[in-house]
């Protein structure tokens, strides 16, 4: 962080700065100059800025592999999770009413089908393997008869671990089971081919790919039977799925970031992969040390650890100027340990002591290895001070 130099920012997997690209043609978009007219005024200047909504939604496709049709805007990925479960579960109901996802879903997952639950739905709740990984034979165990929506994320915002989408999605397509993915953490980070992939619905969001807040979107497949129910009543935009003014700043800032982000991916994957390797060998023989997920099988900018004697709170305060996250970062204002890596199988000491670590385009290996430094430091202080290990 330029402004802040004695902060460092490490938690990319909650939010992202803005490309200065993305910014510039945002503000281009805004003032008087730009195409501030309503997208839905029939007028020139409206046309203009219908113009410009569909050459962003052209951009985000684009990324996808996918048509700009099949886009719903929304205001961010937990507006499209709603959308999809809520959505997807009400449009179906009369078929059945059984639904399937996992424990250790983001929470606009997990509160959208505790939603559903109150509203006579029944909802199995599938754990993952010790690594994070969904059992595939454990999945298809699940589905029943009357199973018509099932939601499983691509990429884990806590431990960064990736579920296999494409096997799951085929299980659905098969039994014509509405399928919904929360690609939050991976749209713009992994490759992603919506043509090819078995996927009906999928949530996104541009702040975590270097776009601005308060945009999203939800893909919806061209196929039948995948359809939502509109959770919003309105102006009738975007077929009347998600009614209102389009904003179409923001909308211009997700097209561009999912421009930037294609022409880049390749080589941020591998720069991410060399940060966070090398974090993960300068932290690895630390006695008590343990990594939360599965470092094989993983997004590379996201890295979770446990370490064992070493109390969550004092460790928050002892890692100071680093900006990491404990748990989840739409979790810490409770002080609860991490629901996700209790479904991993930790204990509650050890959840409270894990730390995510998420590196970002401006993070460079001299952050990392300041960041290593003050992680070993803050540990062996800890374990210096802590009863039981006095000198
Ligand atoms: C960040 C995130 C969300 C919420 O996205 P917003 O756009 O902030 O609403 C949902 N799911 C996952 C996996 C996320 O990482």
């Amino acid at each position: 962080m330029a402004e802040q130099q004695d902060l460092l920012y490490l938690d990319y997997a909650a939010s992202t700065p803005v490309d200065a690209r993305v910014a510039q043609a945002m503000s281009a978009l805004m003032t008087s100059a730009g195409s501030y007219a309503n997208p839905s005024s029939t007028h020139a200047a409206g046309r203009q800025s219908v113009g410009h909504i569909a050459r962003a939604a052209d951009q985000l496709a684009g990324l996808l592999n996918t048509r700009a049709e099949r886009l719903i805007w929304t205001s961010g990925a937990t507006e499209s999770d709603n959308l999809a479960i809520l959505g997807g579960a009400h449009y179906r109901r009369d078929r059945g009413r059984h639904l399937v996802s996992m424990r250790t879903e983001h929470k606009a997952v997990t509160d959208s089908f505790s939603e559903l639950e109150r509203q006579a739905f029944d909802v199995t709740w599938l754990d993952p393997e010790a690594n994070g990984v969904l059992d595939i034979a454990r999945f298809e165990a699940a589905l029943r008869d009357d199973t018509q929506l099932v939601s499983i994320m691509h990429v884990n915002n806590e431990t960064g671990v990736i579920q296999d989408i494409e096997k799951i999605g085929a299980i659905c397509r098969e039994r014509e089971i509405l399928f919904h993915v929360d690609a939050a953490q991976s749209v713009g980070k992994l490759l992603i081919d919506l043509d090819a992939l078995p996927v009906d619905l999928m949530s996104m969001t541009a702040h975590k790919v270097y776009g601005p807040k308060g945009i999203g979107a939800l893909y919806i497949a061209d196929r039948p039977g995948v359809h939502v129910d509109p959770l919003l009543f309105g102006g009738g935009q975007q077929h009347r799925l998600r009614p209102g003014t389009l904003p179409s700043q923001q909308i211009v800032g997700f097209g561009a970031a999912a421009d930037i982000a294609r022409s880049r991916m390749h080589e941020d994957l591998e720069r991410l992969a060399a940060l966070r390797d090398r974090f993960w060998s300068g932290v690895h023989d630390l006695p008590g040390i343990l990594l939360n997920g599965d470092i094989d099988n993983s997004f590379p900018g996201i890295l979770n650890v446990s370490i064992e004697d070493i109390e969550g709170e004092s460790l928050l305060l002892a890692l100071e100027p680093l900006c990491v996250a404990t748990g989840s970062a739409c979790n810490s204002a409770s002080q609860e340990p991490s629901y996700v890596l209790r479904a991993l199988g930790r204990s509650d000491a050890l959840a409270q002591s894990a730390v995510r670590f998420s590196f970002g385009r401006p993070t460079s290996l001299m952050d990392v290895d300041f960041a290593v430094e003050h992680y070993r430091n803050a540990v062996d202080k800890l374990r210096r001070i802590a009863p039981g290990h006095a000198a």
